[in-house]
């Protein structure tokens, strides 16, 4: 197998796993059956709407169209999530409007962890449908979150442990004083 070959699995293995949050207690509850798709039932809904302090609900930005918020199952230090305010599901959805907002919020997420963390590098994307991993289909989300050479993700892949050196109220504390302006 040549060196490519091993890279390409080595990658592949971190993909896979990358995916969402937990699936909620109602969606655990009723295996297999597509809970109802509307904002009253969506987590993510809940927390943009909810009127507790931004900090309570891990939201380090938001902007008219779009919110940037930790993930609370972090794959990394400093993983967020970024997504429109508006529930939709998938990416022909958003307005262009919306779209627009989307990169350019998710951009000062990538700007805010590199610098807050240095990061060598850096994962974006999208699992978009149960099938690709996303935990909360419903709702289209980014994720972005910082990767360094010699990382914990192998430790996730191989054998689900994931090492989370940091709280996530330090990650807030950090991405946001490194948020763009
Ligand atoms: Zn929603």
């Amino acid at each position: 197998m040549s060196f490519e070959n091993l890279w390409a699995g080595w990658r592949s293995a971190y993909v896979n796993s990358v995916s969402d949050p937990a699936p909620t207690e109602s969606e655990r509850r009723a295996p297999g059956r597509e809970p109802v798709d509307d904002a009253a039932t969506c987590v993510f809904c809940r927390i943009i709407a909810s009127d507790a302090p931004a900090e309570a609900r891990n939201i380090v930005f938001e902007s008219e169209l779009s919110v940037a918020m930790l993930n609370a199952f972090p794959y990394a230090s400093g993983h967020i999530l970024t997504m429109p305010r508006r529930h939709v599901s998938d990416l022909a959805g958003l307005t262009p409007d919306e779209s627009d907002d989307l990169w350019r919020v998710t951009t000062m997420g990538a700007r805010a962890i590199e610098k807050a963390y240095g990061a060598e590098g850096m994962n974006i994307g999208a699992n978009l449908g149960r099938a690709a991993g996303a935990g909360i289909p419903r709702h289209l989300h980014l994720h972005a979150l910082p990767r360094s050479i010699g990382d914990t993700n192998f430790m996730t892949s191989v054998a689900s442990i994931r090492v989370m050196p940091e709280a996530l109220s330090d990650s807030y504390l950090k991405l946001k004083a490194n948020w763009p302006t």
